[in-house]
């Protein structure tokens, strides 16, 4: 755990009672912090009342004296300023209290120690988690101490304190960056930007001013890393170049003046204007399909920029075991290939789901972001048939049309239905990938992944009875 210790004898309010600010109110407890905590469900309240103590936990926000809070520290989850800020965090602004999360208060605690160890922080629209993922890995395997967190598991401020040298790999969620003013990251990377969470960040132009502040408050010879390959990135990009930060550009799109590129499937690093072929990522088995080559292709240059030698860099990637919901191989029952992809919660993960296959019988639904599938059209070709589930069936059924489809209600059903269909076709894919949140008809994405592959393991012991019987 990672103690907070500026906050020594003063009151810190603390809004969010679950992961994130459970762990937040251990490390400033163990500062010596007086809490002020609240959570609208009572069942978080009694939970928090447990692990930090009956004194920590207040019985009605709206007695807090603002005026004696040193600080507000909010959990990403709770509504800064859309639809509506929580009352809470309306009190805390209208008296000026400081309000901020817990990648800034762990920052803060990062500076106040005397080993230097480096911080990585990941963010973009998709692949944050694979990236996070792929580069501790790596780290792991260059034999530095390294630690895994944020947005990805567990909070940053649960992680270990790192002796000297030691790596932050942390994940950071446009929640949280909007919580986080000054992350002294020695290496920040922006992966990409499409539409997502509008609903939280008000438009295109908040959510796009939330990415960017992943590169706020680094120290100068810090490193940006950005892919280019959506015009709000290459916007960022730029903006950080007339700055005369140091950026190292990512594509996946060919050739690029300075930084990392895939072409035709080769990963390459361009240095002092030559360009350095490293490996081939076309048959990577846990990192399958183009949109990986953008999570490799940043791993990999954030890893050259922590100094790790090329070769050790791309012997990790070769081993990396990858993550669970994402793109997760189950295997084949007979022909049928099905295919994991729990954690697409928005069209444009989906849209790269779908570009790794043909044939698909594709499991979708659940609650729609905004523009709901529109952005799939360009790969309804690939769709063999849709089976829908949740809240956003009857709109998707509109969207694909002429689109073979039905609307199946529960995953359950989904996955029987696609199987029967699945299982007469020669070769076929049953991939579930949403292009939704879950939280419908389940607590999480890892929940709904973890109901498709009980599913799956159900329908693989039943062909082996069958066989068995026959
Ligand atoms: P995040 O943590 O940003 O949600 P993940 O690595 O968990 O990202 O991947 C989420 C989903 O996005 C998966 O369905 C995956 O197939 C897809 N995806 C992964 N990397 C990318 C990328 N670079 N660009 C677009 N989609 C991606």
């Amino acid at each position: 755990m990672i103690k907070i210790a500026t906050y020594a004898d003063r009151k810190v309010a603390l809004l969010g009672l679950s992961r994130t600010g459970i762990a937040a109110g251990h490390a400033l407890l163990a500062g010596g912090a007086t809490l002020l905590a609240w959570d609208d469900a009572p069942a978080a309240r009694e939970r928090a009342r447990q692990c930090l103590g009956p004194a920590a936990v207040i019985d009605d926000p709206a007695q807090i004296a603002w005026s004696e809070v040193a600080s507000l520290v909010v959990s990403p989850g709770i509504p800064l300023h859309f639809p509506k800020p929580h009352p809470v965090i309306a009190s805390a602004r209208e008296a000026g209290c400081e309000i901020l999360g817990d990648i800034e208060l762990f920052a803060r605690a990062r500076a106040a120690r005397t080993e230097p160890t480096r911080l990585v922080l990941i963010t973009g629209t998709n692949g944050k988690s694979t990236t996070t993922a792929l580069l501790g890995h790596i780290v792991a395997a260059a034999g530095l101490p390294v630690a895994v967190g944020g947005n990805i598991g567990t909070a940053v401020l649960e992680l270990p304190a790192l002796p000297e040298q030691g790596v932050y790999v942390v994940e950071i969620s446009s929640f949280q960056l909007d919580l986080t003013r000054c992350s002294e990251a020695d290496i920040a990377i922006l992966l990409n930007i499409t539409p997502d969470h509008l609903d939280r960040h008000g438009d295109m132009a908040g959510y796009v001013a939330a990415k960017s502040r992943v590169f706020d408050g680094m120290p100068a010879a810090g490193t940006c890393i950005v892919g280019v390959d959506d015009s709000y990135s290459r916007h960022i990009r730029d903006d950080l170049h007339a700055d005369g930060r140091p950026v190292v550009s990512l594509s996946t799109g060919g050739e690029i003046a300075q930084g990392v590129f895939v072409r035709d499937g080769t990963l390459c690093e361009v240095e002092a204007g030559a360009v350095h072929p490293q490996m081939d990522l076309r048959d990577l088995p846990h990192l399958p399909g183009r949109h990986n080559w953008q999570n490799v292709a940043a791993a990999y240059a954030a890893a050259r920029a922590l100094g790790i030698a090329r070769g050790q860099i791309c012997a990790a990637i070769e081993s990396f075991p990858g993550l669970a919901h994402r793109m997760e191989q189950l295997g084949h029952i007979g022909n049928v290939r099905f295919v994991n992809d729990s954690k697409a919660t928005n069209a444009d993960a989906t849209a790269r789901a779908l570009s790794c296959y043909t044939n698909i019988f594709l499991i979708l639904g659940g609650v729609a972001k905004s523009g709901g599938i529109d952005a799939l059209k360009p790969f309804f070709p690939r769709i063999a048939k849709a089976y829908l589930i949740g809240e956003a069936a009857e709109a998707f059924s509109a969207t694909l049309a002429d689109v073979a489809h039905v609307i199946c209600g529960d995953l359950e059903n989904a996955v029987a239905a696609a199987f029967a269909d699945a299982s007469r076709q020669d070769e076929a894919v049953i991939l579930l990938s949403p292009a939704c949140a879950s939280f419908d008809q389940f607590e999480n994405f890892e929940a709904r992944g973890a109901a498709f592959c009980a599913s799956v393991d159900a329908l693989r012991q039943a062909a082996q009875a069958k066989g068995g019987a026959a």
